[in-house]
């Protein structure tokens, strides 16, 4: 049969983080591994986030470039390729933020007040009466960062599944209205989908200051386990310990699957010390960490390479982006002048 290049055209991935401080564990099983995995069949864009990383972090803009490289960085040291994948930095790509301006026509309010995401984390971060507009609106521009790609697939973690089902709607509002523009996205959410906290919160996150950073040197991974939250009625080691309600083997869950059934059982037989345990997941993580640091620590030598790659990573979003602005102002009637030739995709 006949067959043209088009067939070949891998379909689009995008999706990314904040750049708020460097990555952990909760990253990387809810979102980076899938994103290395992807980079074989799809073409994997990842953005760097920092207009959204200023909903939280308006006064420390100073340090949102450093934070950038150290994202960078681990994405490099977990195994993303930037020679298969794109990484480029949101507020260099203004086309984002003009698409964020057309969808919020797009978004009543009342639906934005019900996502479930925006209330958690406007709580968690206490920021009641500093509500923002623009941390309100955020789910808005992350469709912008979503469908200025014309993505397929979003590998995020549970807790952006409101702001990607918050997208498919408003692509299917824009093509309803304007004709068959966007392109409707789907979330992939990874092998955990919400890694708790070593606090015992329902999430790791960056900002709950609960997380094991992928960058943590041994000595720091293992003080960290030590004094994550086990279970609170084991007070003597010889106690039947409850394992479902412990952080320790929540995780021992994920990093070391082949002795779950060993620990669990152990544990609620009161043989197995808390101590132990701790010691145990401690290596574990420190194994699985090692190759992981010593990538990091190469590339983190190379300060030019990792501007060069976001620089180079940019300049092709930017591409894409006014390609896909011109398309949706055409498509709105407010396209004024004379066409010019769209700039090409290298
Ligand atoms: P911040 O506190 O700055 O918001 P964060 O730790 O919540 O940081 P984000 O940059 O908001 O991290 O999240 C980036 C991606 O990583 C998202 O897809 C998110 O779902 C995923 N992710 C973050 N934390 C976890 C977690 N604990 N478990 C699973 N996925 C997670
Ligand atoms: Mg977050």
């Amino acid at each position: 049969m006949h067959e043209t290049p088009k067939t070949h055209e891998r379909a689009r991935v995008l999706t990314g983080d904040r750049p708020t401080g460097p990555l952990h564990l909760g990253h990387y099983v809810g979102s980076l591994k899938n994103r290395v995995r992807l980079q074989e069949d799809y073409e994997v864009f990842i953005i760097v986030a920092d207009v959204q990383a200023l909903t939280t972090h308006l006064k420390e803009s100073g340090h949102i470039k450093e934070a950038t490289k150290e994202v960078c960085l681990d994405y490099l040291a977990v195994g993303v390729d930037p020679n298969a994948t794109t990484i480029f930095v949101q507020s260099q790509v203004p086309e984002i933020a003009e698409l964020t301006v057309f969808f919020s026509m797009l978004v009543k309010l009342s639906f934005l007040r019900h996502n479930p995401t925006i209330k958690t984390e406007a709580l968690e971060k206490g920021l009641g009466e500093d509500l923002t507009y623009g941390f309100f609106g955020y789910p808005i521009s992350q469709a912008a960062d979503i469908t200025f790609l014309k993505a397929r697939l979003v590998p995020v973690g549970e807790d952006q599944i409101p702001h990607i089902e918050q997208t498919r709607e408003i692509v299917r509002k824009f093509n309803r209205l304007y004709g068959p523009v966007l392109v409707e996205p789907k979330a992939l959410v990874g092998d955990v989908p919400r890694l708790i906290g070593l606090d015992g919160k329902l999430k790791m996150s960056k900002s709950y200051n609960n997380a094991i950073f992928l960058k943590d040197p041994p000595e720091l991974v293992r003080r960290k386990v030590f004094q994550a939250v086990t279970d609170p009625a084991r007070i003597h080691p010889t106690d039947p310990g409850h394992p479902d309600i412990c952080t320790v083997f929540a995780y021992h869950k994920v990093f070391n699957e082949h002795e779950v059934p060993e620990i669990e059982g152990s544990c609620k037989a009161g043989k197995l010390r808390c101590v132990d345990c701790k010691a145990n997941l401690s290596s574990t993580l420190n194994r699985f960490l090692e190759p992981i640091r010593a990538k990091r620590n190469a590339f983190a030598e190379q300060d030019g390479l990792i501007w060069d790659i976001l620089g180079e990573g940019t300049r092709r979003a930017r591409a894409i982006g006014s390609q896909t602005l011109s398309q949706v102002k055409e498509a709105m009637g407010l396209s004024y002048f004379p066409k010019q030739s769209p700039q090409r995709v290298p």
